[in-house]
């Protein structure tokens, strides 16, 4: 089952001019957000994306951004599943 973060917000972007095809952000992302379109990385489902920050911080060619924690998927899922205010306890004071 794959869970979706909430539909339409994802403060993912991508400047497809930039990307090398290097495909470290496939490399990295947990979610499968992106995939390669033949030498480019192209968006798959926005909605899925968690916005851990790891595609942006590893795309060499700085056409990967993304607001690291905003509105953090994983803290709604803990609070959800356990019935508690949202926290992902990720231990950064700029999170949730
Ligand atoms: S921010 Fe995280 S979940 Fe979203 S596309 Fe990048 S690596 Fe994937
Ligand atoms: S990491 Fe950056 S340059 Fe490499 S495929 Fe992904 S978006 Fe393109």
């Amino acid at each position: 089952m794959s869970m979706k973060y909430l539909r339409g917000v994802s403060t993912l972007r991508l400047d497809a001019d930039k990307c090398t095809g290097c495909g470290m952000c496939l490399n990295v992302c947990p979610h499968a957000v992106i995939r390669l379109e033949g030498r480019k990385a192209a968006v798959n489902d926005a909605d899925l994306c968690m916005e851990c920050g790891a595609c942006a911080e590893n795309c060499p060619a700085g056409a990967l951004t993304v607001k690291k924690g905003v509105g953090c998927a994983q803290a709604v899922r803990i609070g959800f599943l356990t019935g508690t205010e949202p926290q992902c306890g990720c231990g950064d004071d700029s999170c949730c």
